[in-house]
């Protein structure tokens, strides 16, 4: 792929990886740069730390655009590498750009909501509205625009009688499928795929292929539109990056039975020639509904274990109602734990573990500032043990480090 690789330095600085190898995955296409800033660039994809994408955005039915922001604020302080904006009510065009100048992270778009917004309808929604909609998020900064182009009309049509218990479960997805259906024309996104390739050339805006077809529940499990929009995304990817504009593929999202989520991933990364993978859950179970967090670290943990890159966070709220900034600030502690498991599962315990091993020493040493330190969410930690002075209250004077600390059997780690 040609590419400015400019950047590269500086990214694999902060990525603590070697500059060469760096380039070396993003000239494969097996990782991305993102982010119009240089300041807030990244590395998705393989060989680097699994990243954490934060949902946020105003829906018809909750338009606060306040708390929207708030969110921002809130992705960033517990961790989150990127968010995306899935505004479909209120001023989307300031609430976008109030957005991305807050996040100080790379800020993601979809823009099938606002053009179908913009035009009112699915019937009404034409070629010109997608492409300006585009034109106008790439100029206010976006780092990277996801389309569902992957699926065609004949697929949609296999839907039917298919014996699926959830149709399409993507919103973007079921959007780019309504403007389709309703005026009996072939996905427009992958009728425009040159121009909008056109449109993000030379402008470092990732493209990110959606993934309209994932499974709404364990249940549903991997059929033919599946299969067929995977191999239609790779395709999609390969001409992307022929043209430089670098591409990663949502696939997996969804609902998946936790003992195929491993050949699902390896079968997604051999199809896609190891292009960066970005998951929403994977959840294993539906009954953990309230908890979906939780349900979706766990998918989320083992499918970055087995090769997924790229998570995004699930609150818990997910399929209940529009998360508040305390439901965002859970789902993206769970999905950063989630990754960082799957980090130890890729990688071990070297780069990434350090906050670990110490987070532990200090633990030893019954330290509690240092704990907290190392901890993803150290608000949290702080809540429940607020008083640093104070002995822990679960064993009291049965601590069992203060008991094996007086038979000399405490921590000989040495530092
Ligand atoms: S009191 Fe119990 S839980 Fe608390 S630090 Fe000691 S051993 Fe651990």
């Amino acid at each position: 792929m040609k590419l400015d690789t400019s950047a590269i330095p500086a990214v694999a600085a902060r990525e603590r990886i070697d500059p060469g190898k760096l380039e070396q995955l993003v000239l494969s296409g097996s990782a991305v740069l993102m982010g119009r800033d240089e300041k807030n660039r990244i590395a998705i994809g393989k060989g680097l730390r699994t990243k954490v994408n934060v949902n946020l955005g105003t829906s018809p039915l909750s338009c606060d655009e306040a708390e929207e922001l708030e969110k921002v604020d809130v992705a960033r302080r517990y961790g989150g590498d990127t968010v995306s904006d899935c505004s479909t009510a209120g001023d989307i065009d300031a609430l976008r750009r109030s957005i991305i100048s807050r996040a100080g992270m790379p800020v993601t778009t979809i823009p099938v909501y606002q053009a179908v917004a913009a035009a009112g309808s699915f019937e009404g929604t034409t070629d010109g509205h997608i492409l300006a909609t585009i034109k106008k998020h790439v100029k206010d900064g976006a780092a990277s625009v996801v389309i569902h182009a992957g699926f065609s009309l004949e697929s949609l049509r296999s839907l039917k009688g298919s014996g699926r218990i959830m149709g399409i479960v993507s919103k973007g997805g079921s959007m780019t499928a309504a403007i389709s259906l309703s005026q009996g024309r072939e996905n427009p996104f992958a009728a425009l795929f040159d121009d909008i390739l056109a449109l993000l050339e030379g402008t470092g805006v990732v493209l990110n292929l959606g993934n309209a077809m994932r499974s709404g529940c364990v249940h549903d499990l991997k059929d033919e539109p599946q299969l067929q929009e995977i191999h239609a995304n790779a395709r999609l990817a390969a001409r992307a990056n022929e043209c430089g504009v670098q591409a990663v593929i949502e696939g997996l999202g969804g609902h998946v039975n936790a003992k195929d989520l491993k050949g699902w991933i390896e079968e997604h990364n051999r199809i896609t020639g190891n292009r960066p993978l970005f998951v929403a859950g994977p959840l294993p179970t539906e009954v953990g509904l309230g908890y979906d967090h939780i349900s979706a670290a766990i998918g989320g943990a083992m499918a970055a274990g087995y090769g997924a890159d790229y998570l995004c966070a699930i609150t818990p709220a997910e399929h209940l109602g529009l998360p508040n900034a305390a439901h965002v600030r859970e789902g993206v502690v769970a999905a950063r734990i989630a990754a960082h498991v799957g980090d130890s599962m890729k990688y071990g315990l070297g780069t990434y573990y350090e906050d670990d091993k110490l987070l532990a020493l200090g633990r030893s040493k019954k330290d509690w500032h240092a704990q907290f330190a190392h901890a993803i969410d150290p608000d949290a930690a702080k809540s429940v043990h607020p008083d640093e002075g104070k002995e822990c209250s679960m064993c009291g004077k049965y601590c069992a480090i203060a008991i094996m600390r007086k038979y000399g059997l405490d921590s000989t780690f040495d530092v």
